[in-house]
């Protein structure tokens, strides 16, 4: 992805979010193998071809989950108890889920590198959702398009907009 790629994501996100939302019955009827294969093929070629280290918005804007597990090897890399990695970098919220405390993520650096990289949690190794069981999110796709460059651009071109 190029900057002027990245700008027009910027530009046309939530306007392309809205269209997608009335395209959304339609792309429900297509739910299955065959748009979970389609989804997979557009994920590698938008991410071949986009970095992320120039990006960094999801970083930057939706704090993670971090489960029990994330918790207690991120801990123990800090060498941190449990206790205090809890109170120092994560809350619970509005849904009960456990998330980092900040956004952007304390663990952002300027240069958009993860500094817990080898040992983020599951949920930013998952993220944006787009290479596997594509079907089963499909309105977590449609959110995280004014999220995610890469869903705007699998979105777009799965519903024949892009
Ligand atoms: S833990 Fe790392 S990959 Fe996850 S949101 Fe924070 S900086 Fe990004
Ligand atoms: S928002 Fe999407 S494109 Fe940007 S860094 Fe995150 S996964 Fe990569």
């Amino acid at each position: 992805m190029n900057p002027e790629e990245f700008l027009r994501w910027k530009g046309d996100r939530l306007r392309r979010q809205a269209q997608l939302r009335q395209r959304m019955p339609s792309l429900k009827k297509r739910k299955g193998p065959a748009l979970d294969q389609e989804a997979s093929a557009l994920h590698a070629a938008v991410f071949s071809r986009l970095d992320c280290l120039a990006c960094a918005q999801c970083c930057k804007t939706i704090p993670p989950m971090v489960n029990k597990t994330d918790a207690a090897r991120i801990a123990r890399h800090l060498r941190m108890s449990e206790g205090a990695f809890y109170a120092q970098y994560l809350r619970r919220d509005e849904d009960g889920d456990t998330v980092m405390n900040a956004s952007p993520c304390p663990f952002l650096e300027q240069d958009h590198r993860c500094s817990i990289y080898e040992h983020r949690p599951k949920a930013c190794r998952a993220y944006p959702h787009t290479d596997r069981d594509f079907s089963k999110n499909l309105d977590l796709h449609v959110r995280n398009v004014a999220y995610c460059p890469a869903v705007f651009q699998i979105m777009e071109r799965l519903a024949g907009l892009g």
